[in-house]
């Protein structure tokens, strides 16, 4: 399944992850204890703190 029309051998998101950017499980994690922006599943946050890996 392509995800925004990118062919997933090309995708780095799909690479690393392993999944689609939009099939990313925001919701299951919570909150950023730095700036209370959703984490997603992988623990990790735009503000580059995160929950899992120090
Ligand atoms: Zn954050």
């Amino acid at each position: 399944m392509d995800i925004e029309g990118i062919p997933q051998e090309i995708d780095d998101h799909h690479m690393i992850f392993g999944k689609g950017v939009t099939e990313v499980d925001y919701e299951s994690i919570g909150l950023c204890p730095f700036c209370n922006s959703r984490i997603d599943e992988f623990s990790y946050c735009a503000c580059g703190g995160n929950l899992g890996v120090s």
